[in-house]
C-alpha cells in the first residue's frame, strides 16, 4: 500500500506560484503536466556499479530487482532470458535519503534502456502507486512498451497518463486472472490475490529454466470485502508443477499471526457511523479502494450522504464507481456545495490526510485552511489507516488539534477501524507450503522485512541458502538448480523534483541540506559600500559586531584584490560563531 496524498501538492502546481503551493486547495481544476524529462543521472554513488554484470550466458535466466528491496516503495523487477526481457511493476516512492524537498524517487532503468530491443512488455500486479507510479515518467524513454494490467489498474494508469498528456502513446492490454499470453519465451498467467485494492493479482512466469511466481502485494483474506478470495488452487497447482523462484511481498513479514480480513473492520466502522450524532469524517488513503467502498456503503445504509475532499480520493472513487466496485446509487454522494445544506447527522465527509500530512484535507480542515469544511464540536473523526512508522508525531499532532476543536477521534490503535493489506507470518508460511519454491526471494520491503520473511521460510523448512536476500541492481542468474549473483547494474534511484527529473546532483542535494541546516550569508559588494544579507543564519540587526567584522574582512580582501572573499568570511564564521552557512559574494 502506498500513501498517495503527497501527490496533491504537485497536482495543484500552476507553474508560477510555487511558494504558495502549500496553501492551495487540493480540489482545484485538473491541470496537465508538462514534464521536462532529462536523461538518467546517477544520483547516489555509494553502490559500486563497476562490477558490471557478466554477459547473460546462454540458457540462463536473469532476475534483477531494480527497486523494491532494501527500502520500501519503488517496486520493479526485470526478468531476462536470451533475447527477451520483461518488467514486473513500475512503482515510485520517496527517496531513501532525507528528502530535501525531493518529491519522488523512481527506478533507474539504465540497464533496460541498454537492452531496449529485448523489452517485450510490462506486467502490472495492481494499481498502487508504488507499483505503477513511475510509468508516466519513463514510459516514452522505454519505447512505450505494452503494459498488461487488470481493469482497475488499467483505469488508474490511464488516469495517470492523462495527467502527463501521454494517453495517445499508452499501449495498454487489459487482463484478468484467467488471461494467458506469451512475451517472447515467457508464458504469463495470473492468480487472483487479496490486498486492499480490488483487482490485485500474482503473476506466474514460465521460462525455459523454470517457473517464477511473483505475488505482487497480497494477504490471505478468507472473508474479503465484496471481492473473490485468493485463487489458492492455482497456487497449489503451480506448486505441484514446480516453482524455481518465489518473489513474495515482505511488507508485514515481522508481524506474527495471520493478517486481518478487510471485513473485520466492518462492525466497528458501522457502529461508529450509526451512533455518531453529528458529522462523520473518515480519513484514509485514497489508494485503499476497498476501504473507501466499505465506507461509502456503510454511510449510504446509515442514511448519510457522502462528500469527498482531496483530488486523489475524488478520482479514485469516481473510477471505482464507474467500474462497479462501489455499489451505491449516485444519490449517495453530494457535492461540496450541497454538503453545506445537508444536516450534520446526515453527512459523511471522506478526506485525505491520515498521516497528518500538512497539505492534505484533514490538516487543512483542522487549521482553518480548507475552502469547504472546518472541524466543529461534535464531529466524529475516524482515522481508518495505519500509523506509518516515522509519521506518529505528525498524526498525534493532528489528533490533538482535532480534540481541541471538540471532535471525537477514533483510530486503529483503539478500535478495529483498519486492517493491513499485507501478508503476515502465517500467510507467508501457507504461501510457501502451497508454492513449494526451490528459491525464495523476499521483495517489497526494507532489509528488516526481507529478513523477517527469511526467518519464517526457515521455520517452515526452507534451507537458509535458498532464501535470497538481495540488493537493488544485483543480477541473479539462474539455471534449473542453482543461481549466481552475477554482478550489479545501476539501480541508483532517479530523483524527481517539480517538473524535472534526473538533474538533482549530489552537489545540489548537499547545498539543500546545508541551506536547511546552516542558512545562507550573501555579501553584496557595491561601489562604495558592502551589505550583508542573511537568511537562516543570524539576525543581522542584533549581531552588529559580527556583521561589522564580516564587512571589514570582505573589504580588506577586496582592497587586496583577493577574490576569495567568501572563503575568508566562512573561516571567520566557523572560528567565531561555530557555524557553516553557505556564503556567496555578489558584486553590483
Ligand atoms: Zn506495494
Ligand atoms: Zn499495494
Amino acid at each position: 500500500m502506498y500513501n498517495n496524498n503527497n501527490r496533491n501538492r504537485r497536482d495543484n502546481y500552476n507553474g508560477n506560484n510555487r511558494n504558495n503551493r502549500n496553501n492551495r486547495n487540493n480540489d482545484g481544476p485538473f491541470r496537465k503536466r508538462n514534464y521536462q524529462v532529462k536523461s538518467f543521472t546517477k544520483i547516489h554513488k555509494e553502490t559500486d556499479v563497476s562490477n558490471y554484470p557478466e554477459i547473460l550466458e546462454n540458457g540462463k535466466l536473469r532476475v534483477i530487482p531494480l527497486g523494491g528491496v532494501e527500502y520500501i516503495g519503488i517496486n520493479t523487477m526485470c526478468v531476462e532470458y536470451g533475447n527477451d526481457m520483461i518488467i514486473i511493476d513500475m512503482g515510485f516512492g520517496f527517496p531513501k535519503d532525507k528528502s530535501n524537498g525531493i518529491d519522488y524517487a523512481i527506478p533507474n532503468y539504465s540497464y533496460v534502456k541498454e537492452n531496449l530491443q529485448k523489452l517485450r512488455g510490462v506486467i502490472i500486479t495492481h494499481g498502487h502507486m508504488d507499483h505503477i507510479g513511475a510509468i508516466p515518467y519513463v514510459y516514452k524513454e522505454l519505447g512505450s512498451p505494452i503494459i498488461f494490467a487488470g481493469k482497475l489498474s488499467s483505469e488508474l494508469i490511464r488516469e495517470k497518463a492523462r495527467e502527463f498528456a501521454l494517453e495517445d502513446d499508452l499501449r495498454l492490454q487489459e487482463v484478468t486472472s484467467v488471461t494467458k499470453y506469451n512475451l517472447g519465451v515467457f508464458e504469463i498467467s495470473y492468480f487472483r490475490v487479496n490486498h486492499n485494492i480490488p483487482d490485485s493479482m500474482g503473476v506466474i512466469i514460465r521460462t525455459p529454466v523454470g517457473t517464477i511466481v511473483h505475488t505482487g502485494d497480497f494477504k490471505f483474506d478468507l472473508t474479503p470485502y465484496r471481492e473473490p478470495v485468493t485463487e489458492f488452487a492455482k497456487i497449489a497447482d503451480i506448486g505441484a508443477e514446480g516453482v524455481l523462484l518465489l518473489c513474495s511481498d515482505s511488507t508485514n513479514s515481522c508481524k506474527m499471526g495471520w493478517s486481518d480480513s478487510e471485513s473485520s473492520v466492518t462492525p466497528d466502522l458501522t457502529k461508529l457511523v450509526n451512533e455518531a450524532k453529528g458529522r462523520v469524517i473518515t480519513v484514509t488513503f485514497s489508494t485503499l479502494i476497498t476501504r473507501m467502498a466499505q465506507i461509502v456503503e456503510i454511510a449510504h445504509a446509515a442514511g448519510r450522504k457522502v462528500v469527498m475532499t482531496g483530488r486523489s480520493i475524488e478520482s479514485t472513487v469516481r473510477i471505482a464507481k464507474e467500474l462497479g466496485l462501489i455499489k451505491v446509487p449516485m444519490e449517495a454522494f453530494v457535492s461540496k456545495e450541497d454538503a453545506r445544506y445537508t444536516p450534520d447527522e446526515e453527512l459523511l465527509i471522506m478526506a485525505t490526510g491520515s498521516q497528518g500530512e500538512e497539505n492534505a484535507a484533514l490538516n487543512r480542515m483542522v487549521t482553518g485552511n480548507h475552502n469547504d469544511f472546518d472541524i466543529q464540536t461534535g464531529d466524529t473523526v475516524i482515522l481508518s489507516s495505519s500509523f506509518i512508522p516515522g509519521n506518529e508525531n505528525k498524526i498525534n499532532d493532528v489528533i490533538g488539534k482535532l480534540a481541541k476543536k471538540g471532535a471525537i477521534v477514533y483510530h486503529s490503535q483503539m478500535m478495529d477501524v483498519h486492517a493491513t493489506g499485507h501478508a503476515c507470518s502465517e500467510d507467508h508460511k501457507m504461501l510457501i507450503h502451497l508454492c513449494k519454491p526451490k528459491f525464495l526471494m523476499p521483495v517489497h520491503g526494507d532489509y528488516v522485512a526481507l529478513l523477517g520473511q527469511k526467518t519464517t521460510a526457515i521455520k517452515v523448512g526452507m534451507p537458509a541458502e535458498n532464501v535470497i536476500l538481495t540488493e537493488n541492481g544485483t543480477t541473479l542468474d539462474f539455471d534449473a538448480n542453482t543461481y549466481q549473483m552475477a554482478g550489479k547494474v545501476d539501480a541508483n534511484q532517479v530523483l524527481v523534483d517539480g517538473f524535472m527529473m534526473g538533474d538533482i546532483t549530489p552537489e545540489i542535494l548537499a547545498d539543500r541540506q546545508k541551506l536547511g541546516n546552516e542558512g545562507i550569508v550573501v555579501i553584496v559588494v557595491g561601489s562604495n559600500d558592502i551589505y550583508i544579507v542573511s537568511r537562516g543564519f543570524i539576525e543581522v540587526n542584533e549581531n552588529q559586531t559580527h556583521i561589522d567584522a564580516i564587512k571589514s574582512i570582505a573589504k580588506a580582501k577586496i582592497e587586496q584584490g583577493n577574490e576569495q572573499v567568501s572563503q575568508a568570511v566562512s573561516q571567520y564564521i566557523a572560528e567565531k560563531i561555530g557555524r557553516d552557512p553557505i556564503v556567496i559574494t555578489v558584486r553590483r
